[in-house]
């Protein structure tokens, strides 16, 4: 495909997304502009993503630290005000490079992590966004801490580390109806005094805006399916 026939698939689909949001948020009486889009580009090469930036799109998703490291620095360079969003599993030996290349954090889900980003945090000098992944289908699989445990990583985060948090996020199982997962998502934040959520993909995204998602992390709707 040519670069002038991508960017114009690309914000015709990045335009249907916007148009999706805005009709669940007229729905629910919410104002468009507190959900903010993010751009899931995970497996897809630098190619893919040129032409949703021309688009104007300017938060993005990866899910693997090194496949950003080894896509976004030069991206980066190029639109100062690009922000980028870890949205997979943190180990913690690479919690230095994550500080590194990415603005908001979306994963926390362990003590070692927390302890692991706050050394860095200090380090570096940065001062990413940081989430708190819950497990709320509590899958034996999934990463995530249990909802039972919320308060627990809270209080380690915030006041043993001193660590600010600013919301929750989560993955429904994917045989679940998805909105009693934002619902619980949406009540520990609420009992936390947590701003905001990250929840919603591609399937789900307009009921988790329903249900008050301030970000929603969408992939396949913008660039297709991921092969
Ligand atoms: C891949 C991924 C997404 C985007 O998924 P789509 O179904 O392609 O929209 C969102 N969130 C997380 C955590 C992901 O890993």
């Amino acid at each position: 495909m040519s670069q002038e026939a991508g960017t114009s698939q690309a914000s015709t689909r990045l335009g249907q997304t916007f148009e999706r949001i805005a009709e669940a948020c007229s729905e629910v009486g919410r104002d468009p502009r507190t959900v903010t889009l993010i751009a899931v580009s995970k497996t897809f090469g630098v190619e893919h993503i040129t032409p949703v930036i021309a688009a104007g799109q300017r938060h993005f998703g990866e899910n693997r630290v090194q496949e950003a490291l080894g896509k976004w620095p030069p991206l980066i360079d190029a639109h100062a005000d690009i922000v980028l969003h870890l949205i997979g599993p943190l180990q913690s030996n690479k919690a230095r490079e994550a500080v590194q290349v990415f603005d908001v954090i979306h994963t926390v889900d362990r003590p070692k992590i927390a302890q692991a980003l706050k050394s860095e945090i200090l380090r570096q000098g940065r001062n990413p966004e940081l989430f708190v992944q819950v497990n709320t289908g509590e899958e034996p699989q999934k990463a995530g801490v249990a909802p039972g445990e919320v308060a627990a990583l809270l209080a380690v985060c915030r006041d043993s580390l001193g660590l600010e948090i600013a919301g929750l996020m989560c993955i429904p199982p994917a045989n679940d109806a998805p909105a009693p997962h934002f619902a619980l998502l949406a009540k520990l934040a609420a009992e936390h005094r947590l701003a905001k959520l990250s929840m919603g993909m591609s399937a789900d995204f307009e009921t988790a805006v329903q249900f008050g998602a301030s970000y929603v992390r969408v992939g396949s709707a913008i660039f297709g399916s991921r092969a």
